[in-house]
């Protein structure tokens, strides 16, 4: 089996394992953080337009609560399986104890694919979906927020099916809503703000001080997008984009606002006229300064790890580097910046947004990118120093701190009764 089919749960375990062997923690802590809180899958009952119904397979995963309510998106996705929203509800545990905001680790997701269906539809599935994790859900209970496939519009479902059940409108039950229900200035692009912040730290402990840097950057969303635009505005050259549909490459620069243009009218970034179209498997080997993977889990692996010639990695997106994978990087002498401490903005933002829901007053966009700098800065430079006085790399670094964390703030609550 090649590692791009293994199981992302096992691979999640694999590497949570190699952390916790590092720490002098008792087994039954780390039966603990293995085993998800509660895991909870419904059948999403949906009346589609042709009349007839549909169901799809939802889930909501807490990993872990014992720092604050759970918090992690909502993705809707084909591939979307039990095992990939545990997986990633472990990693939000991580991710969120990593940059130390008050939350625990949960996930959630649709099997299903979103472009199949009809605006009507999706409202529909998204408000039952609500419906059925109702109980399960809630501002001190766990907060969901957008992830692969879903926006502020289908959070403002969320909010509405919530809050319409309880009587009231409860804005901090989601993160990433519009801002008109009480989404917070700069959540958009707060994922990759935070990656910026994180490359920028790594250019400065590296002592690399020009911003004339080749980028590639695979998948162009949320995540994928923001970061070309933020390191464009900068003056970094973005060679190079991908979507699900194809991949384009302009050695001599890119300019991510046209190739959005381009990308909205014909719902993908190939065939742009700035540049030439290439087949997307060539996209993350190509030589540049600093590859971004802002799409998938997955996507480098031991098959193409070896001829990555980007020397740093920034893992906008989730588990995009399988184990084995990082092995050979590491021993090639790349730095990753990991996805708990990389695209750790996004749900920095979200507490910033949930704390803004709860009082009902709201920041200006500055504050909120000054307060997402200094927790960006302030985690990049303690994971760096685990790394540095641990002779590890950066991910095992973060999962160390994180690990540690959480052990204690079990240890800390104690076994109820
Ligand atoms: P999105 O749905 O907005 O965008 C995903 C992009 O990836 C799309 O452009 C899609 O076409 C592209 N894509 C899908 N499969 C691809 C493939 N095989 N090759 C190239 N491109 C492909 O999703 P997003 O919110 O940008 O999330 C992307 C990644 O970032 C995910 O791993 C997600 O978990 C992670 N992430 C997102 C946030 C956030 O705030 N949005 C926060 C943290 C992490």
């Amino acid at each position: 089996m090649t590692d791009k089919k293994q199981n992302v749960w096992d691979m999640t375990l694999e590497r949570l394992n190699s952390m916790m062997d590092l720490l002098n923690l008792t087994p039954g802590i780390r039966k603990y953080l293995r085993q998800p809180r509660k895991i909870l899958e419904v059948a999403v009952t949906v009346k589609m337009d042709s009349g007839d119904i549909d169901i799809f397979t939802g889930y909501r995963i807490q990993h872990n609560t014992n720092r604050g309510p759970g918090k992690g998106g909502i993705r809707y996705h084909p591939g979307v399986t039990c095992d990939e929203i545990k997986a990633l509800a472990l990693l939000m545990t991580l991710k969120c104890t990593v940059v130390g905001i008050p939350f625990g680790g949960a996930k959630g997701g649709i099997a299903v694919d979103p472009k199949k269906l009809s605006a009507r539809e999706l409202e529909n599935m998204t408000r039952r979906y609500t419906f059925e994790i109702i109980n399960n859900i809630g501002p001190d209970k766990d907060i969901p927020a957008p992830d692969v496939n879903t926006n502020p519009q289908v959070m403002a479902w969320i909010m509405d099916t919530y809050s319409i059940n309880k009587g009231h409108a409860v804005l901090g039950v989601v993160t990433g809503k519009p801002l008109e229900l009480g989404g917070s200035l700069g959540r958009e692009y707060a994922t990759s703000l935070g990656c910026v912040y994180t490359i920028l730290s790594t250019l400065k402990v590296k002592g690399i001080d020009t911003p004339d840097l080749s980028v590639v950057v695979q998948g162009y969303g949320n995540a994928g997008y923001h970061c070309a635009r933020i390191l464009y505005d900068m003056g970094f050259r973005i060679i190079a984009v991908s979507d699900s549909q194809g991949a384009i490459l302009n050695k001599k620069g890119l300019d991510p606002y046209k190739v959005l243009d381009h990308k909205n009218k014909t719902r993908t970034v190939k065939g742009y006229s700035g540049a030439q179209d290439i087949l997307p498997e060539d996209l993350l080997t190509l030589p540049c300064d600093i590859l971004i993977p802002a799409a998938l889990e997955n996507q480098i692996v031991k098959g193409n790890a070896p001829d990555i010639k980007a020397k740093i990695i920034a893992e906008a997106a989730n588990a995009p580097t399988t184990p084995k994978a990082e092995k050979i990087l590491l021993g090639n002498g790349v730095f990753i910046i990991p996805d708990m401490l990389c695209n750790a903005g996004g749900v920095t933002v979200s507490y910033f947004e949930w704390v803004q829901g709860n009082l009902s007053y709201f920041w200006s966009e500055r504050e909120v990118k000054l307060k997402l700098r200094d927790i960006m800065d302030k985690a990049f430079y303690e994971v760096y120093k685990v790394a540095q006085d641990r002779k590890v790399d950066m991910r095992t670094a973060a999962g160390l701190l994180a690990v540690e964390r959480v052990a204690r703030a079990i240890k800390l609550r104690g076994i109820y009764p």
